[in-house]
């Protein structure tokens, strides 16, 4: 089953079973997916504590049934881990099977659908950018603007648990190519560039963080060691060629505790009027208490946003959404974040300029062009 982590199980009594969760690899950021399927000869209520040596219980458990539809355990179903007591989950199961995972997973082929639903009323143009270790496709698409138009640059799931940055994604991205007069206009004047799941393997093979070679992807944007990440660089790097051509802004969708921004330190574009501080402060008309966490890019670790930074001038934002921020909520803000960013760049790229891109004095090292 994709998107599945189970490492062991144990029957500690008749209806009771510890199950045991491990990451594919030390150390690592403790974000312990799991996800396994429990079925039963007949109803009953089952037990399940839930295990991980050295780490921590973190996503409560979401229940899938086999409709297809999902929901979080009950508070009558769910005890959080308390006073030495692993977390636990108690919850009635029969012949049909009951999936029990960290998030509501996605697969590799949940993207391309997902892609496939967008190509089937917007006219975008695809490639297969590489391949992963394993071969699984790249998949990048993109839409609108002419060969000098800036660039819009969006990337996400380079850390397989993270199903509510994704979520963020699909909204900004679907909001984008919305048939609104403003997303018509803006389609007019800026190229997007997408690259939904830079790290298919960790997502099929229920990883914590890593690639299948156990590289956080996520910190390869400077050593790039990985095939993952160097072929998005290059696709990325050839569609930023080009007399005059720009990349606008970056976003690298992300999740963790909770809803945030982290920015570059030293970027221009945060200062009053700048294109990020306008878009940071948009963000927030909308969601008052959301933080923008700066740090710097120079010295910093290699991480796509300081990438992006470096290698293009261009405002870089990581956008976290919180593990469990409601789909609601998160949706409504990621298409409030498209609308509040096509009006800034529009207005930005509607603007005449001669000026060039300064060089910011970071430049991370460039992939190898082989
Ligand atoms: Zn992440």
């Amino acid at each position: 089953m994709p998107t599945a982590r189970l490492n062991a199980v144990t029957r500690a009594a008749p209806y009771h079973y510890l199950v045991e969760i491990l990451p594919e690899t030390t150390p690592i950021n403790p974000s312990p997916w799991y996800g396994f399927r429990v079925t039963a000869e007949k109803k009953q209520d089952l037990r399940i504590d839930f295990h991980y040596p050295g780490f921590q219980h973190r996503y409560d458990p979401k229940l899938g049934a086999s409709n297809g539809t999902w929901r979080q355990a009950t508070s009558a179903e769910f005890t959080p881990a308390n006073d030495g007591q692993p977390a636990s989950l108690q919850v009635e199961v029969g012949p049909e099977s009951l999936l029990v995972f960290a998030q509501p997973p996605h697969s590799p082929k949940n993207f391309e659908d997902w892609i496939d639903s967008i190509e089937a009323t917007f006219p975008i143009k695809r490639s297969v950018v590489g391949r992963s270790v394993q071969g699984r496709a790249l998949h990048l698409f993109e839409f609108g603007g002419g060969d000098n138009s800036p660039l819009l640059i969006i990337v996400g799931r380079m850390h397989p648990p993270e199903s509510t940055g994704s979520g963020a994604l699909f909204g900004f991205v679907e909001t984008l190519v919305a048939d609104t007069p403003q997303a018509r206009a803006f389609r007019e004047q800026v190229r997007t560039v997408v690259v939904p799941l830079v790290n298919p393997d960790g997502l099929a093979e229920g990883h914590w963080r890593t690639n299948i070679r156990g590289k956080d992807l996520n910190r390869d944007w400077g050593p790039f060691t990985e095939p993952e990440t160097q072929a998005v660089a290059r696709a990325l790097l050839e569609r930023s060629e080009g007399e005059g051509r720009t990349v606008a802004f970056a976003l690298d969708f992300h999740s963790t505790f909770r809803d945030v921004l982290y920015t570059v330190t030293e970027d221009p574009a945060r200062v009053s009027g700048g294109a990020l501080s306008r878009w940071v402060a948009a963000m927030r008309v909308h969601t008052p208490e959301l933080e923008e966490r700066p740090s710097a890019a120079a010295g910093g670790s290699p991480v796509f946003k300081n990438w992006a930074y470096c290698r293009f001038g261009a405002p870089a934002v990581t956008y976290e959404v919180g593990d469990t921020t409601p789909r609601a909520v998160l949706v409504a803000l990621s298409r409030h974040a498209a609308v509040s960013l096509m009006e800034i760049l529009a207005e930005d790229a509607g603007r005449a300029s001669t000026a060039s891109v300064p060089t910011p004095a970071c430049m991370a090292a460039a992939p190898d062009d082989d």
